[in-house]
Order: structure tokens, then C-alpha cells, then sequence
């Protein structure tokens, strides 16, 4: 039985199509086997899913962080005039911002599951673990929002919009740190080191990250001043913890939606196998 193209060697990009399975590739002496399970594992529709799903949740870690800020305004509205009765006008705004600020986290939730179904054939643990975390992280996202809405200088909503701010980051880099790990699985039998590489190196960024983000808060409750102001080493953490979650949340929406576009590639080698073998 013939190897049915297109199917390019992983190594050189060389034709594969007419070889038999056992013969190596003319170009480079490559084994045959990788590349056909490659082409194999990367049908029509398994692609297809795979990119919508990356687009949803790069688009949504993009654009996540810049819908938060009609709410931050709202929010600020609201704290500038604490003393007047809420108005018609700011109400609109709220429910606007509060509705513009839950679409993003919706649409992770959706893209992060989509993936985690695309890897659910074995039931391994990190594909329940990304569902379960991407499932949190969407609920406090949405519960924070709601908690700074209701937030003004001196009542209690102001703790518990900040301490449900802190669960979400957390939930946020948990299910970044397993869903990274699940996509490059999936671009494992591609062998693809320009995409895997950055992958792997987001992925223990993250924990890194987070080491200035524990740090500011064990020193701000350390410090446990009465005026609640920061002191001089917690305010150099929380700037780094700032800078790396930022840095963060850039390159893994960049690395997401750059595999999409790589994967149009496969998508168009998938497409036109699938056109050949129903044809013969
Ligand atoms: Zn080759």
C-alpha cells in the first residue's frame, strides 16, 4: 500500500507521495512512519476545531485585559460621586461594562474546552484539569467584575472584589500553565521546534511570574501598616508582578494565534488528501 499524499516529510518538507511505507525519504533519509502519523493525526475536521479553538482563546486573552477598561471607568465614576444616588446614566454604563467585560472570559471558557474535547479520546488528567480550571477562572473573572461594580470607598466589596481579583490570577495561570502544556501535545507528532520550543518556555514562565505576585502580598500583609500604604520593596514586587503577568499574557496570545496561522498549512494538506482518497 502506497503512501496517499500530500503528505511532506517532517524533516525536509520532501513529497512523500507514491513511496511505500518502508522506504525512506529520497531527500533527506528520513523514516516515512513519523510523517504519515503526522498527516494522520491532522484530519479536516480535527484542524479545523483545533483553529477556532486557538483563535478563541488567543482572541480572548488579547482582548480580555482591554475590556476591562469601560469597567475600571465605571467603577472610578462611581467612586468620584460615592455620596450622590446612583443614576439612570451610570447604570447603563455598569450593565455595558459588566456585559462587555464577561464576553472575553466566555469565550476562554468555550476555546479551552473545545481544546480539551480535542484530547479527551484518552481521559487523561490534564484534560479534566483543564476544564475544570478554565470553568473557574471564567466564574471568578465574571464575579470580580460584578464584586468592582458594587465596590465604593469604604464597604466591604472593596475586599472581596480584591481578594476574588487575586483567586482569578490565580485560576488564570493555573489554567494557562495546563492548557499551554495540552496544545503543545498536540503539536508534538508535527514536530514543529519553532512552535513547541516557545511554547514550553510561556509555560515555566508562568510560575515564575507568579513568585513577585506572592511575594507583594506576603509583604503588604507582613507589613500590616495602618495606612494600608505599600512599603518600598512590596511596591518593586508588585511593579515586576505587573510587568510579568503583562509579558505574560502577550506572548502567550501571540504564540496561540501564531500555531493558527501555522496550522492552515495542515489544513490545506488535509483537505486536499481527504479530496484524493474519496475520489479513488
Ligand atoms: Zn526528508
Amino acid at each position: 500500500m502506497q503512501i496517499l499524499g500530500p503528505v511532506p516529510c517532517l524533516k525536509c518538507m520532501y513529497e512523500l507521495d507514491g513511496l511505500l511505507p518502508d522506504q525512506k525519504c529520497p531527500e533527506c533519509g528520513a523514516d516515512t512512519a513519523p510523517s504519515v502519523a503526522a498527516a494522520e493525526s491532522m484530519p479536516t475536521r480535527r484542524v479545523t476545531a483545533l483553529r477556532s479553538a486557538l483563535f478563541d482563546t488567543g482572541i480572548a486573552m488579547a482582548c480580555g485585559p482591554v475590556a476591562l477598561l469601560p469597567l475600571v471607568r465605571t467603577v472610578g465614576d462611581r467612586q468620584d460621586s460615592a455620596a450622590e444616588p446612583i443614576d439612570f446614566g451610570w447604570m447603563a454604563m455598569a450593565m455595558f461594562s459588566f456585559l462587555f467585560a464577561s464576553l472575553f472570559p466566555l469565550l476562554s471558557l468555550y476555546g479551552w474546552r473545545t481544546l480539551a474535547g480535542l484530547q479527551q479520546a484518552d481521559g487523561s488528567r490534564p484534560v479534566t484539569w483543564l476544564k475544570r480550571s478554565s470553568t473557574v477562572f471564567a466564574a471568578l473573572a465574571i464575579w470580580t467584575a460584578a464584586c468592582a461594580l458594587l465596590a465604593h470607598a469604604g464597604n466591604t466589596m472593596v475586599t472581596v472584589a480584591l481578594v476574588s481579583g487575586l483567586a482569578m490570577l490565580g485560576a488564570w495561570m493555573t489554567r494557562t500553565f495546563i492548557g499551554v502544556g495540552l496544545v503543545i501535545d498536540v503539536l508534538r507528532p508535527l514536530e514543529r521546534r519553532g512552535l513547541i520550543v516557545p511554547g514550553v518556555l510561556i509555560r515555566w514562565f508562568l510560575p515564575l511570574a507568579a513568585v513577585p505576585c506572592v511575594a507583594a502580598l506576603v509583604l503588604h500583609f507582613a507589613a500590616a501598616r495602618p495606612d494600608s500604604t505599600l512599603s518600598d520593596v512590596a511596591q518593586l514586587c508588585l511593579a515586576l508582578a505587573i510587568v510579568a503577568i503583562v509579558a505574560a499574557v502577550s506572548l502567550a496570545c501571540i504564540w496561540l494565534l501564531t500555531i493558527r496561522t501555522h496550522l492552515r498549512f495542515y489544513l490545506i494538506l488535509a483537505e486536499a488528501r481527504e479530496r484524493r482518497i474519496s475520489s479513488d
